[in-house]
């Protein structure tokens, strides 16, 4: 394997539990060294907002981040949470009453219904809080932020419940964990679909993406390269069972018709047929 280049990426503060990067101009990645999902600063024009936050116990530490960037939690307008997992959500409790809490709707019903299982209550030892959901978001929303227009995409796979945010005109996309630099993605969880996230994937192929800014690990400035890899490439997955190449998942679907829409689709083999996230009008 070629060694890897050096980050383009301008790291601007670090410490033993996290490091604030800045990934494009007003844009800062929070990348935190526990099990915390990265969170990521937004600065627009006419609104500030932060995509994902990381654990709870790691709030203090994204405060500081914060704080080194001139940004206090009041300067917040909005938390928008890329799906239910609680590495990435945990600490949005903590905006209630300064910031509006936006998710997908199947992710925000999860969470305002304290579905543990779904959101890996047990895989992470967070306060049981109640997180509120004010904004519930769908495919096709956009969020304006004044020099920042981020579509709203929902990608399932990973859960059912996954979006990325993509600006079409700066090239950001954040994937969160349907696609990590490397082409790496993040398994398929209880309510995700291996079939919906051959599709998800399908469609990030389609975008002019220039950073990927992904849910865990570096930022990365070849998102298209990180996307064919992820869908084409046969990657030593199988020595680690979370990351999954589309090839290996294709070899376990059968084409089969979908339940919803009744035209010819594809499902897993191992589990009862789902229908994929856009059927044809
Ligand atoms: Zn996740």
């Amino acid at each position: 394997m070629s060694e890897r280049r050096p980050s383009p990426f301008k790291t601007l503060l670090e410490s033993d539990v996290c490091t604030l990067i800045q990934a494009a101009e007003d844009v800062y990645q929070v990348r935190f060294k526990n099990r915390g999902a990265n969170a990521y600063l937004v600065r627009g024009s006419s609104r500030t907002i932060l995509i994902d936050v990381g654990l709870s116990s790691n709030y203090p530490h994204l405060l500081t981040s914060l704080n080194h960037i001139e940004v206090k939690p009041d300067d917040i307008d909005m938390v928008v949470l890329s799906h239910e997992h609680l590495d990435h959500i945990g600490a949005a409790y903590h905006f209630h009453g300064h910031a509006f809490i936006a998710a997908h709707r199947l992710a925000a019903n999860k969470i305002m219904l304290r579905d543990d299982f779904s959101m890996l209550r047990k895989m992470f030892n967070e306060p049981n809080v109640p997180i509120n959901i004010d904004l519930w978001l769908e495919e096709g929303n956009l969020i304006d932020l004044g020099n920042f227009r981020l579509n709203v995409m929902h990608t399932p796979g990973h859960t059912s419940a996954c979006i990325t945010l993509f600006d079409q005109d700066k090239g950001l996309l954040f994937a969160s964990d349907t696609l990590m630099p490397g082409g790496v993605m993040g398994g398929v969880f209880g309510s995700g679909s291996i079939a919906d996230y051959i599709q998800s994937l399908e469609r990030l192929k389609g975008l002019n993406s220039k950073i990927l800014l992904s849910g865990h690990g570096r930022l990365s400035d070849t998102p298209q390269e990180d996307v064919r890899i992820g869908s084409s490439a046969r990657m030593d997955c199988c020595r680690t069972p979370r990351n999954y190449s589309t090839r290996w998942m294709r070899e376990r679907i059968s084409s089969r018709s979908c339940s919803r829409c009744a035209t010819s689709t594809s499902s897993t083999t191992d589990s009862s047929l789902r229908a994929p996230a856009t059927c044809p009008p």
